[in-house]
């Protein structure tokens, strides 16, 4: 338990008093759309954290639920007209329940496995021997891979194939540049690295194609942001510390990753967590915060000509924003990238800045409602009449596939670089 200058919740007192409950928060929330219920929105929360905050509330179940129900979009924060930072104010309270309740027994798990890298690595490998046994024999519509029972999963998700050797066990710590060309960090991520390891070949080949020196530090961990889902802010600060150190051994220019949510946790979620409680920590975790930036962004500083990259032979691509890139101001530079390649046609979809769903372990444990707000970004997906779905966060990959399939569409969903790199 932190002392009384640390309560997480008091760290929001002030951002509180300015919620007017006039309700504009309601347009456009995931959470609304699928549960219905004022408590789900952003003046729901409001209103309970600041119960919390007087601490005349009960700490039962129904109030850890009831803050479950978000999935941190940050839609409300855009549509506030008094500035309120909803998202911020639920991580809070969710940290503040588990200071006070414990952690839930799935957040618990979640924590043990997320910091200990070894055991991350152990179950990626179990899941790559389980998914050869028993998926690939599976044709891919068949009724049994749509309802094959995975622990914490639930009964009906398509999961992605864990690759058969991490991204990280196929490239080297440094992968030498041009002299006098930027030397840069890439944070791979946990989907990156076991799941989705074609982003981490084309992070290498358009970084490669620009001279850049890219560095792949060995001792990286995961980000720590689905431990935050469930208030886990202890694993957080622990791994926000051990990145750093790690990241800060090299120097680098810049601090790049290709996923939207480990993006999100290195320039935002790592400050937030740490706040007042470690004044020289919070001084380092800001230096890191001001070197970060998204793939997207990085390329298009660094002069990337995408029509010297190839788009392949796909023609029509639509475009969704994730929400840890929307909600840092990251929506132009993806676009100009695909739109200036060879052989893409951008086509929007309606909502293309709406939440697919994922909200970091809400998916998890809110299935269904996950997959009732994944359903009209599928719709709006399939009605552009794309080829492809492109986005620049492997969680929200996962989430368009796993709700294009239910739908039985066959549009491809990949990531931004990867279309950019697929003819290099
Ligand atoms: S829009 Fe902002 S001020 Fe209005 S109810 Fe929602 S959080 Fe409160
Ligand atoms: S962050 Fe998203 S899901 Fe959570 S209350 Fe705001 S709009 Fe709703």
């Amino acid at each position: 338990m932190s002392d009384k200058s640390d309560d997480p919740i008091k760290r929001v007192e002030e951002q509180l008093k300015k919620c007017v409950k006039c309700g504009a928060c309601r347009a456009n929330c995931p959470a609304f759309t699928a549960f219905g219920r004022e408590p789900a929105v952003a003046r729901g929360k409001v209103a309970l954290a600041q119960h919390i905050l007087k601490n005349d509330l009960e700490l039962d179940d129904g109030t850890y639920e009831a803050m479950s129900r978000c999935l941190l979009c940050g839609s409300c924060v855009e549509k506030c007209p008094n500035d309120v930072p909803t998202d911020e104010i639920v991580i809070a309270a969710r940290e503040a329940l588990a200071e006070r309740r414990g952690l839930s027994t799935f957040h618990r798990a979640v924590g043990q496995v997320i910091k200990n890298r070894s055991r991350m690595k152990m179950g990626a490998k179990a899941a790559s021997v389980l998914g050869a046994l028993f998926f690939r024999k599976i044709p891919e519509n068949s009724g049994l891979r749509l309802r094959f029972p995975l622990p914490f999963i639930g009964n009906e998700r398509h999961i992605p194939q864990i690759a058969a050797k991490p991204f990280m066990e196929t490239h080297p710590e440094i992968i030498p540049g041009e002299p006098g060309k930027p030397r840069i960090v890439f944070f791979v991520g946990c989907m990156t690295n076991f799941v989705y390891t074609g982003i981490g070949e084309a992070v290498v080949k358009l970084f490669r194609h620009l001279g850049c020196t890219l560095i792949i530090p060995r001792g990286q961990q995961c980000c720590g942001l689905p431990g935050m889902s469930g208030g886990d802010a202890e694993t957080v600060r622990s791994l926000a510390e051990s990145n750093l150190a790690e990241i800060e051994k090299f120097d680098a220019d810049y601090v790049t990753s290709a996923c939207a949510t480990c993006g999100g946790a290195l320039h935002r979620l790592y400050p937030l967590v740490v706040g007042k409680r470690n004044p020289d920590l919070r001084a380092r975790l800001d230096v890191l915060a001001a070197k970060t930036v998204d793939v997207s962004q990085l390329l298009a500083k660094m002069g990337l000509d995408p029509a010297k990259t190839g788009g392949g032979d796909k023609k029509l691509i639509t475009y969704h924003d994730p929400c840890h890139l929307r909600t840092r101001g990251i929506t132009g530079e993806p676009r100009a990238l695909l739109r200036d390649a060879p052989g893409i046609e951008l086509a929007e979809m309606d909502g293309a800045d709406r939440c697919c769903g994922l909200g970091g372990t809400f998916n998890v444990y809110h299935y269904n409602s996950s997959m009732t707000i994944n359903e009209a970004k599928s719709m709006a997906i399939i009605s552009t009449g794309a080829d492809a779905v492109a986005t620049g966060c492997p969680g929200c990959m996962m989430m368009l596939s796993d709700g294009l399939k239910r739908n039985g569409s066959t549009v491809e969903v990949v990531h931004t670089l990867e279309l950019l790199a697929r003819n290099l």
